[in-house]
């Protein structure tokens, strides 16, 4: 064998061996524990097999400012305000709206890694911290689990939906039924690229139920940016019977 055969034979073998190990790891099987070199994906530093943040990092992520609307979690000027303008003056559907933290450097980087770099074990720990966020809050019991939609183009496009894998992952993990509640029936262009104006109709029947049912529900979604999104998916649940909705995201912008 000639050397750059070789190499490329030492190289496919070093390849093959990194994908059985990421199988092993995607599988959660304990002996990756030993195999796989799993690193900080902000600062490099050894972590361990399930984890992709260090706690040092993950201590330093930026959390939600304080004080914050009840309702949709905005930053408030002043203690004595309760609502952002948005949620006093306008009836919103979801009750209650909660994120990991502000879509700054950290998060961003993580749901950039997950999104667009497929980063399923990204996914995977950024779920896990939704389920602590949402313990920590002290909701109300929910009945189900259940994601944003994309229409099909929107998922082909990008090659799976990540609300729905994070709301898979956190079903497993909260114990509760993970259910597809909703449909996206038109492709909507992004919020932040409207007017104001325009902004109000954008999303207006995008949705529709494919299931009805009763209770509360967990509504689970990345990025929560003028809350519009939340807001319809909402409204479209009640018309379906659900009596309460709170909205999980992993940002807010
Ligand atoms: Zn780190
Ligand atoms: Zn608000």
């Amino acid at each position: 064998m000639t050397t750059s055969g070789a190499t490329r034979t030492s190289s496919f073998v070093w390849r093959g061996c990194c994908r059985a190990l990421a199988a092993i790891r995607q599988g959660g099987v304990g002996v990756a524990a030993l195999l796989y070199p799993a690193e900080c994906v902000h600062c490099g530093a050894p972590v361990a097999w399930d984890r992709v943040v260090c706690a040092p990092c993950a201590e330093r992520l930026p959390r939600v400012a304080s004080p914050a609307c009840v309702q949709c979690g905005e930053p408030l000027a002043s203690e004595s305000l309760d609502l952002c303008l948005r949620c006093g003056t306008r009836v919103r559907s979801f009750e209650r709206a909660l994120a990991l933290g502000p879509y700054e450097e950290g998060w961003r980087d993580l749901l950039h890694a997950f999104k667009f770099g497929r980063e399923k074990a990204v996914g995977r720990w950024l779920a896990r911290e939704l389920c602590a966020r949402f313990a920590a809050a002290g909701e109300d019991p929910v009945v189900c689990i259940t994601h944003v939609p994309m229409t099909r183009s929107e998922e082909r496009a990008r090659g799976f939906n990540p609300s729905r894998f994070l709301a898979r992952v956190a079903a497993r993990q909260l114990q509760l039924p993970e259910r597809r509640l909703l449909a996206k029936v038109r492709t909507t262009p992004p919020q932040r690229a409207l007017s104001a104006r325009e902004r109000e109709t954008n999303l207006s029947g995008a949705f529709r139920a494919i299931r009805s049912g009763k209770g509360a529900v967990l509504l689970v979604d990345d990025l929560l940016t003028t809350g519009a999104t939340a807001d319809e998916c909402a409204r479209t649940l009640k018309g379906a019977g659900f009596d309460r909705v709170t909205v999980l995201t992993v940002a807010r912008a």
